[in-house]
């Protein structure tokens, strides 16, 4: 039964109580843990990993995990990834790939509290721009990796926004596990990214397309030359993912959260969120499971379009299946093509979606869509308040606003943003919003429909003299 073209080479392997999964309860299909699949053989569906709980050593309660804070030399224990191996416990830890991964920080910010409108300390930001490549897919890549190595893979490949590419290539280029093969739209990445992958040395090929091109080609190409998929259709990099909630719960000593609010792309997060909590309620581990809210750029709605606007629920798994096809075939009928300035979330047709709706059906959850100019405002806000991040990653903020301003989040709630990448990923956005210069805004801003700057930290421009600098500061008011 293994034996089959999706097995790149027969391995050792010791089992593990573990197996993937359908996603769809009326399929079920089970599938061995070295089986190197992104869909289900018999009704093309998505995978999870699944694991056989009673046969495997669970914690009795999270604050076993604090016990590893003191062997921070073992690098398995040092991984904010690894660290939380037994509810991830695919692979053998001494076969877990590793380079530092989720060093992350929770932390309260007031002054964007203030400009979300909820009360100050209650709102938390959890920081993944820390991770070595700057973005939370390190989480998922060491995990996607550990895999890969498991089942022999020699090549992983993934279509990007950036992000994603920059993660593989500097886990193929460190770890020496795999080598990386990228794939990229035309035009559709932020130098930060790019000059990631181009440094780390993995193979770039740019397609003459978008994301959404390059996501159906690499997985045409992953098919025919049995590379491994790190996108996240592989279900073991969500399971790396899963951890950003754990390190979360850590961060508030344990106490669940009322809210979680996520930019949503390729809702590869927010599903392996919804599966996190899902299965520390379901060990007993959390008393409750926390509300998500999922914030798409209007110019990629799709998740705001279809569940907001059109009803699709995950309906105990039995979505309208009729419903996300009409919506996809009025989208390419109308060449509809997604545009926004967060690139990393420039998706118009997100891999993971039925398991972002079930995860919206475990976490009662809500989307929300924010334009271009509200992700750049909240964006000078998390600047402003010292952390920074990525247009994308202040969609969270932007989508909370909206949320409190709906009365959907209360002021009262305690609430946690999730930012997903590091600010210097996107200079050009940052330059551009801030800039003085009314041709360069308009360049890459103005032309997406961003009218003004609220926050604009405008450079002061001064003769080379000192009378002039020192009253150009006086005025300032600094
Ligand atoms: C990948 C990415 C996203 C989107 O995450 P999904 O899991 O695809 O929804 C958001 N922000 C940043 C910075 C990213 O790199
Ligand atoms: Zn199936």
């Amino acid at each position: 039964m293994l034996r089959n073209k999706y097995i790149i080479k027969q391995v050792e392997y010791r089992p593990t109580p573990a197996f993937q999964r359908c996603i769809i309860p009326g399929c079920g299909a089970t599938y061995p843990l070295e089986e190197i699949r992104t869909a289900c053989a018999s009704c093309g569906s998505l995978l999870d990993v699944e694991y056989e709980w009673d046969r495997l050593r669970v914690p009795g309660s999270l604050t076993f995990f604090e016990e590893k804070w003191g062997r921070r030399a073992d690098p398995f224990c040092f991984s904010g990834v690894w660290r939380f191996h037994e509810l991830l416990p695919f692979a053998p830890l001494e076969r877990c790939v590793t380079l530092g991964e989720g060093q992350t920080l929770l932390q309260p910010s007031e002054g964007v509290a203030r400009y979300a409108g909820v009360r100050p300390g209650r709102l938390f930001l959890q920081y993944e721009g820390l991770n070595p490549s700057g973005s939370f897919k390190d989480n998922g890549m060491a995990a996607a990796l550990t895999h890969a190595r498991l089942v022999g893979a020699d090549r992983a490949a993934c279509a990007s926004t950036g992000n994603t590419s920059a993660s593989l290539a500097l886990y193929s280029a460190f770890t020496r596990a795999v080598r990386a093969v990228i794939f990229i739209g035309s035009g559709k990445i932020a130098y930060g990214k790019l000059s990631q992958a181009l440094d780390y040395g993995a193979l770039t090929v740019q397609i003459r397309g978008d994301f959404d091109d390059a996501m159906a080609r690499v997985q045409e190409v992953c098919r025919e030359l049995g590379i491994y998929l790190v996108n996240s259709v592989n279900p073991f990099r969500l399971e790396g993912q899963k951890t950003i909630m754990y390190r979360v719960l850590e961060g508030l000593r344990w106490e669940v959260p009322d809210w979680v609010i996520v930019p949503g792309g390729n809702l590869g997060n927010s599903s392996a969120f919804g599966k996190a909590f899902y299965e520390l309620h379901a060990l007993g581990l959390i008393p409750r499971i926390p509300r998500l809210a999922v914030i798409n750029a209007t110019g990629a709605n799709t998740l705001y379009e279809l569940v907001e606007k059109q009803g699709l629920h995950w309906n105990q798994g039995n979505p309208d299946r009729a419903l996300i096809d009409r919506y996809f075939g009025e989208m390419d009928a109308h060449g509809r093509r997604a545009s926004t300035i967060a690139s990393a979330i420039e998706i118009n047709r997100p891999v993971n979606l039925l398991k972002c709706i079930r995860a919206l059906e475990w976490c009662d959850g809500v989307v929300c869509e924010v334009t271009d100019e509200e992700i750049l405002d909240a964006k000078a806000q998390v600047g402003a308040g010292g952390l920074g991040c990525e247009p994308a990653s202040a969609a969270s903020v932007a989508g909370l606003r909206k949320l409190v301003g709906g009365c959907i989040v209360g002021a009262d709630q305690r609430v946690v943003c999730v930012l997903t990448g590091h600010p210097l990923k996107d200079p050009t956005a940052t330059v551009a919003y801030h800039s003085a210069d009314p041709e360069q805004f308009d360049q890459v801003l103005g032309a997406r429909g961003v009218r003004q700057a609220e926050f604009a930290n405008h450079p002061v421009v001064v003769d080379n003299d000192l009378d002039a600098i020192i009253k150009a500061i006086q005025t300032s008011g600094a």
